[in-house]
């Protein structure tokens, strides 16, 4: 069979950063000398995909023009610091493209990204802490996320983000983490809006280096597989005549 983008090899993925952190601050320099977006790429090539691109805040229309849009299947989306600074017309044409069908895969502070905001319709507030560490407990083991994990993930050295989380019930729910101060958190949500499929995932905090981690790498591995597009209907909306009655043919 011919190689469609719907085959994993073919899925066509962008990877969004703030890319602000790792310029002008030591630790994270070190951890993702590239940049988040780098990391992610590699570990995504790693997995097999061939047809990767990054996409940064300082590029002309954050690297998100409408061409760009068009030929990314997956986005994933890691900001912190300049939420504020992302364009509304490109938040706006992110979200026309998620619900025409393009996955979107939000990472750690992303939760306080406006495109986030826009496709839960709630604040996205939480609680933080730095310096803590993190098990997270696979709590859907038959979900294609978690294909490969163990019982649980644990990460020695990660930012604490606690409930409650302000978001809408997940329709699935595939991670809840536990930190060393005893909170809890969702960690792995999945939603659908339109016919597009948006997963967050908690761990990535830029001073930390769970993107390097093997079983973080996975899952950001699956989560894109997951959020794929797939062909699905073709409905009709608007002003419309009857259709045909099944009985008179
Ligand atoms: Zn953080």
């Amino acid at each position: 069979m011919a190689e469609t983008n719907n085959t994993p090899r073919g899925l066509r993925v962008t990877v969004w950063n703030e890319y602000r952190h790792e310029r002008d601050e030591a630790r994270p320099a070190e951890l993702y000398p590239g940049g988040i977006h780098a990391t992610l790429s590699e570990a995504l090539r790693e997995g097999g995909l061939q047809n990767v691109r990054t996409a940064t805040l300082d590029e002309p229309e954050h690297g998100l023009t409408e061409e760009a849009l068009a030929e990314t299947d997956v986005l994933l989306w890691w900001g912190h610091r300049a939420h504020a600074e992302v364009s509304e017309e490109v938040v706006d044409r992110v979200h026309r493209r998620v619900l025409g069908g393009m996955g979107l895969i939000v990472l750690h502070s992303g939760h306080f990204a406006k495109i986030f905001q826009r496709l839960l319709g709630t604040t996205c507030s939480l609680k933080w802490r730095h310096d803590d560490r993190e098990r997270l407990w696979v709590v859907d083991p038959a979900h294609p996320i978690v294909e490969g994990l163990g019982e649980y993930v644990d990460l020695p050295e990660e930012e604490m983000y606690g409930e409650p989380f302000d978001v809408p019930p997940p329709e699935e729910l595939v991670f809840v983490s536990w930190f060393g101060g005893g909170e809890v958190f969702r960690s792995g949500l999945c939603y659908r809006r339109g016919r597009g499929r948006i997963f967050y995932f908690r761990p990535g905090h830029e001073e930390n280096p769970s993107y390097h981690h093997p079983e973080v790498r996975r899952i950001v591995n699956n989560a894109v597989r997951w959020a794929a597009p797939r062909p699905g209907a073709a409905p009709t909306h608007g002003n419309t005549e009857p259709p045909e009655s099944p009985g008179n043919s």
